[in-house]
């Protein structure tokens, strides 16, 4: 195939002779010019086609280059998507239209494999039938949908989304995210809920029933009549105490919550609990011993001011007779504080529950001691926001010693 630049050189030849034919009349010198002119032109044209043949090389190199390049990317693309996939948290699942599967990620893969469901066909999703429920409906109707199914003992969200080509049905989507932990904390804000409703009731009942009888019955004694006001005062306090827990318990459960710590020395922090809470003892008849061993720690003064006389207060209301004692001391990298009293105690069976919000062993005693059953529980959170621990040791009727752990400071900063 003759290439341009040797069509151009050809040209450029037979124009040169046809020029030199004109210009001169010697046959000789016509000859020699001419073969002179036609090599030349061929030299040059041959030059010239190396050359244009050498860039179209490059071009093509160039180009394949770039391609591979292109095709180097995409399967980098592909690459990173496949480990995205691989790697979400969420199930992901295709299925063809025909109900084949054609990929399953790890997530996927492992709870099909907790359910015993093997990975081949939509029919396969049979073995767990709120799945393949789930999942089916959505792949007759081709519509996108979402359920919130239980897998044993965990909630799923599945999200279905069919895939379509020109409008033909190709397969589906499977989405499906472990939702037990928000549904779990959906379940307790409930429950919560729920659980301050009936407290506000509670003493709200009360103070309007004693004010409604105080109006009605306008002839009362002054005993009846001063025992209807110690109850609406006693139910008004617990109310406000009720309030002023919950809104500890609100504040404290906000992400952004933080500590105001500083450099406390607990001896001192002790000594103010002690004085504040002497005639809780005082008034019961208790015997009331402290002991605190020196240390500064870098702690949330109001909030640890808070946890002890809240143990102390417990400790004086579920203590009829005998003693109650507070040791403040150093345990490894710790600051350790036991209250431990010989009261009423608590058994083994309800330890656990206690730390619960508006558990109480003891109705009645609790509601007497006007206590809002959130004391152990802002208490536990108060020490846990601190790094630090809560226990308690105690027997039905054996008394009760409750523990808590702050963190010491680290060696420097002692
Ligand atoms: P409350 O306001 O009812 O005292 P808390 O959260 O402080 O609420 O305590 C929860 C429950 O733990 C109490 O109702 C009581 O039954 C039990 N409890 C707490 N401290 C003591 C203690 N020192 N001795 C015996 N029982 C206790």
């Amino acid at each position: 195939m003759i290439k341009k630049p040797m069509m151009f050189g050809m040209i450029a030849s037979l124009w040169s002779f046809g020029l030199i034919l004109i210009w001169t009349q010697n046959p000789l010198l016509q000859g020699f010019l001419f073969i002179l002119v036609t090599t030349l032109s061929i030299v040059t044209a041959l030059t010239l086609n190396e050359r244009y043949q050498k860039r179209e090389t490059w071009h093509q190199e160039q180009l394949e280059y770039r391609l591979s390049k292109t095709q180097e990317a995409e399967e980098k693309t592909h690459e990173q998507l496949d480990t995205l996939v691989e790697t979400l948290s969420s199930g992901f699942m295709l299925l063809d239209y025909e109900g084949v599967f054609t990929m399953a990620n790890k997530a996927a893969r492992d709870l099909l494999q907790k359910l015993t469901v093997k990975q081949e066909t939509i029919q396969d999703l049979k073995a767990s039938k709120p799945l393949y429920e789930a999942i089916y409906q959505s792949f007759i109707a081709e519509k996108p949908q979402r359920h919130q199914v239980r897998l044993g003992d965990l909630t799923y969200d599945i999200q279905t989304s069919p895939l379509f080509q020109a409008k033909l049905f190709m397969g589906l989507i499977v989405i499906m995210s472990d939702i037990t932990q928000l549904k779990r904390a959906e379940q307790f804000q409930k429950q919560f809920t729920a659980d301050v409703t009936h407290e506000l009731k509670t003493p709200l009942s009360a103070i309007l029933g004693s004010a409604e009888l105080m109006l009605r019955h306008t002839h009362m004694t002054k005993s009846e009549h001063d025992e209807f006001l110690d109850t609406i005062f006693k139910e008004a306090k617990r109310l406000e105490k009720l309030i002023a827990d919950l809104l500890i318990i609100s504040k404290m459960d906000r992400i952004d919550y933080e500590l105001k710590k500083t450099t406390v020395s607990m001896p001192d922090l002790i000594k103010e609990c002690t004085e504040t809470s002497q005639s809780w003892f005082a008034n019961k008849g208790l015997a009331f011993t402290e002991l605190s061993e020196a240390a500064d720690l870098l702690i949330d003064k109001d909030k640890v001011r808070q946890v002890i006389l809240n143990l102390l207060r417990n400790a004086a209301h579920y203590t009829d007779q005998g003693s109650v004692q507070l040791k403040g001391y150093i345990e490894g990298a710790f600051y350790r504080i036991d209250v431990s009293d010989t009261g009423i105690g608590i058994a083994k069976s309800e330890h656990e529950n206690i730390f619960k919000r508006f558990y109480r062993v003891d109705e009645a005693r609790s509601r007497d001691s006007g206590g809002s059953g959130l004391g152990l529980s802002i208490i536990k959170n108060v020490v846990l926001k601190h790094q630090g621990k809560i226990e308690v040791t105690s027997e039905r009727a054996q008394g009760s010693t409750f523990s808590v752990w702050f963190p010491l400071p680290a060696p420097s900063h002692r």
